[in-house]
């Protein structure tokens, strides 16, 4: 490739005009970018234009596969870096392998086809991760698996696949930022460009995409002029088939009374075929249905690059994602939440579930032994639960306070004994002395490490005072499967209840494709409290630890308030000492005074 006396005169004048460069964005794509041996084109992808061109300091987007965003990411990175000088860029990808092979496949092809790209990188300059173009640095990493954190400035990030990133080093990445000589009029430093397929509402790439002003790439119809936007529920059309697009399945994609094969969409508006329209670019538009918001944020859907998404197309893709999430979220580019993926908080499930009045306890816990969790922090949140016929009533939930004057241990420990616990699991940090006093103190009470445990079984037990490895997806699956069945009932106080659902609502599963193209399910939180999800979940360890590896006989034992196990090491520390005195305040507390047995 060509590094002539051109492209270095074009380096200068680009560099002179760096203000109207960046404004210039699609053009400079067109004019230096290259896919597939061709100069790149936004022919049959029109929506990319206003997406490249954007310099909000804060932009999403939310898209479907299939649409070309992956590209425009590369070509915006690269035309950005053609116009900056003295900026470093940074690019993450999920993991660590595949920002390897995107930085050698998509970046390296696009500016090895460029002579322009091309004649900037320095001899040198281009290793997989880190590349030099003119006087700018680009910095392709993984979010996960990669050693360590890039901890350089940065002017621009780009993020691609944020949901499938690692939340973390995601938030470490956008940190950099903080000393970025850019600042726009609400303050916000350098420049963020997100994109990603959506999992579940309220995380990641969907977040961004609500906080922002909400574009989407409208349609005029051309049998009725309106502005329309198509939705996939309401107006796909398979002939043959009445039902609702939320229930069809990949079973009705095989079934030959629905002629897939003339799929269409119809215009929300008049209900005419809608497709000579969505594939005209003079009748499309991008509009921000939140446009007051500052930060700037796209929705793609799949009928926006209709020559290559034809309706039949779309729909054919059950085959490769039968589950209706993965199809919402890949194909159709929308966040989905079912009983699979979320903990069902509607005010209906809370009304019906949270039933549990303190009585229950006097009642069965005579014949059945209770399992605990406790979520450890400054503020300790206990959970305790009791069988009853095929399900479970929690019949403890206690938020207690762990500070240096005054520590948590005792308080637990009455609480233990008081319920008779079969078995309490605690997370294992991050009040190490905490975890320590409570374990020695009671051998029922063991504490748990979030792992991956292969095979079926979700936890792993060696010995009564080891920690308990338990595999978090599986595990935290059974206890949202448990709260969906609708045979885990809560207690009924408001306050607790109203937080509880709080909690479950921060909780979902996604699932990703992993190297292999497997798809694997992980668990993701937005940014609020989950205190009470690990409580739950730690509780549903204990019970999992009960069945698995028969600590029966042990929670059957006799009911008796001074057999209680007292470690040595426990009544050397003072701890569950005087239980007499504290089961009677312990009852008052709970309001249950004469009646306990
Ligand atoms: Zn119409």
């Amino acid at each position: 490739m060509s590094r002539g006396v051109s492209s270095a005169s074009e380096r200068l004048r680009m560099s002179l005009n760096r203000e109207e460069g960046l404004g210039k964005l699609d053009e400079i794509v067109l004019k230096y970018g290259y896919v597939e041996g061709k100069p790149y084109s936004f022919k049959d992808h029109e929506y990319q234009i206003e997406i490249i061109k954007d310099t909000r300091s804060r932009i999403d987007v939310q898209k479907c596969s299939q649409v070309g965003a992956s590209e425009m990411g590369v070509q915006k990175c690269l035309a950005i870096m053609a116009v900056m000088n003295y900026v470093r860029v940074m690019f993450s990808l999920p993991t660590k392998e595949m920002a390897n092979t995107f930085s050698k496949d998509r970046f390296d092809g696009a500016i090895e086809q460029s002579d322009f790209y091309d004649g900037l990188v320095a001899a040198g300059g281009n290793a997989a991760g880190q590349k030099k173009l003119g006087t700018n640095m680009l910095y392709v990493i993984g979010t996960f698996g990669s050693k360590s954190a890039i901890s350089v400035p940065a002017e621009f990030i780009f993020s691609d696949e944020v949901d499938f990133s690692n939340d973390v080093v995601l938030g470490k990445l956008n940190s950099r930022l903080r000393h970025a000589k850019s600042v726009d009029e609400k303050g916000n430093r350098g420049f963020r460009f997100r994109f990603s397929t959506p999992t579940v509402e309220g995380y990641g790439i969907n977040e961004g995409f609500s906080a922002g002003d909400q574009r989407y790439y409208m349609c005029k119809c051309e049998h009725c002029e309106h502005w329309v936007l198509p939705d996939y529920f309401t107006d796909f059309v398979i002939p043959g088939y009445e039902r609702s697009m939320a229930e069809f399945t990949v079973d009705d994609l095989r079934n030959d009374r629905f002629d897939t094969d003339n799929a269409w969409i119809k215009c929300p508006h008049c209900a005419k075929n809608l497709f000579s329209s969505l594939i005209n670019p003079a009748r499309r538009s991008w509009v921000a249905k939140l446009s007051d918001r500052w930060d700037h944020s796209y929705q793609v859907f799949p009928w926006d690059v209709p020559k290559y998404n034809t309706p039949p197309a779309i729909i054919k893709q059950f085959a490769d994602y039968p589950l209706t999430s993965d199809f919402m979220n890949f194909v159709i580019g929308l966040p989905f939440m079912d009983a699979e993926n979320s903990f069902i908080t509607s005010k209906e499930w809370k009304d019906k579930t949270c039933t549990v009045d303190m009585w229950i306890f006097g009642l069965v816990a005579a014949q059945a032994p209770t399992v605990g969790g406790m979520d450890i922090g400054k503020t300790c949140h206990l959970f305790v639960k009791v069988k009853v016929g095929k399900g479970w009533h929690v019949i403890w939930m206690e938020k207690l306070k762990n500070t240096k004057e005054e520590p948590a241990a005792p308080r637990v420990i009455e609480r233990y004994d008081y319920y008779r616990m079969a078995k309490l699991c605690i997370d294992a940090g991050p009040d190490i002395t905490l975890v320590n006093q409570l374990v020695a103190a009671r051998s029922g009470i063991q504490a748990v490490v979030y792992t991956t445990v292969s095979g079926i079984v979700p936890v792993l037990e060696t010995k009564a005072g080891d920690v308990i490895n338990a595999d978090r997806t599986k595990t935290l699956t059974l206890t949202l499967k448990d709260h969906n069945s609708g045979n885990t009932f809560y207690p009924k106080q408001q306050d607790l209840k109203d937080e509880l659902f709080e909690h479950f609502k921060t909780t979902k599963k996604i699932r990703e494709r992993n190297a292999d193209g497997e798809m694997k399910e992980r668990f993701v939180k937005d940014k609020k409290s989950d205190h009470w999800v690990h409580a739950a979940n730690y509780a549903k360890i204990a019970e999992l630890t009960i069945e698995y590896h028969g600590s029966h006989s042990q929670a059957l034992g006799p009911y008796t308030v001074t057999t209680a196990k007292i470690g040595e090491k426990a009544e050397k520390d003072e701890i569950g000492r005087g239980s007499k005195e504290q089961y009677s305040t312990l009852a008052g507390l709970f309001g249950m005074g004469g009646k306990r047995r």
